[in-house]
């Protein structure tokens, strides 16, 4: 990598993070059969890409482990398939349901909100459009933009933890870096070409749990540390 920002080989760091993914998979993790992926990708491809599945699902998964998303996720969608099956739930029933997730009576508070809103406004249906799902309660740019990318297959950045944590230490968003998941997502959506937008948040958030950990990275093990700074990083393995 060179001093220049701009110069980030995207199409080197993709390939190497997906052939890692594969022979990862392949040679056999340690880990349950479905966190191959994000706990929302999973239920997104279990419930057919279902846009209401996707922003339940997506809404529990917020301060919440991926094994418990998974569990709490089923739970509320196996009972309410639909916005007006929820509706018709009192919150205290649908709080039952999303235990154990986090904050899980505030997020059975804005799910019947949220429900109510999509049953009044918009026939039900969850609507495509960022603006739209962002004025939905509890419902921030991460979530818009996983609802967007899984339900709809439309061209989204969805920045978590992982990726912003992982792009900062990378030096890939600049010699700052940024500050938060937002700006981390505006500065991709200016620097990451479009064909990897849906793919970053999966694959690094793969890496993060696995080599580029919050604390002590396996940098010893790493594809991509040849596109890697280690920005902030003290101790490795
Ligand atoms: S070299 Fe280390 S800090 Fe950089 S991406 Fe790899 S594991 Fe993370």
């Amino acid at each position: 990598m060179n001093g220049d920002s701009n110069a980030v080989d995207w199409e080197n760091i993709f390939r190497a993070l997906e052939v890692w993914r594969t022979e990862t998979l392949r040679h056999g993790n340690t880990f349950p059969a479905d966190s191959i992926d994000t706990a929302v990708t999973g239920i997104a491809h279990q419930y057919s890409r279902d846009p209401w599945a996707v922003l339940v699902s997506t809404i529990l998964s917020l301060r919440t482990k991926d094994e418990v998303t998974r569990v709490s996720s089923r739970q509320v969608l196996d009972t309410c398939p639909t916005p007006a099956k929820l509706l018709k739930l009192p919150v205290e029933e649908i709080a039952r349901l999303a235990y154990p997730a986090g904050f899980y009576r505030t997020k059975a508070a804005n799910l019947k909100n949220i429900a109510a809103i999509l049953m009044e406004q918009y026939d039900g249906q969850v609507p495509p459009d960022m603006d739209t799902l962002l004025a939905l309660p509890g419902v921030g740019r991460k979530t818009a933009n996983l609802v967007l990318s899984e339900a709809f297959d439309i061209d989204a950045i969805c920045v978590d933890i992982h990726v912003h944590r992982i792009s900062n230490r990378a030096g890939w968003l600049g010699p700052e870096g940024t500050r938060g998941p937002e700006q981390t997502e505006m500065t991709l959506r200016e620097i990451l070409p479009k064909r990897y937008w849906k793919r970053i948040n999966s694959l690094l958030v793969f890496y993060g749990q696995r080599v580029c950990r919050p604390v002590s990275p396996y940098c010893s093990r790493c594809v991509i540390g040849g596109h890697c700074r280690r920005r902030g990083v003290e101790r490795t393995r």
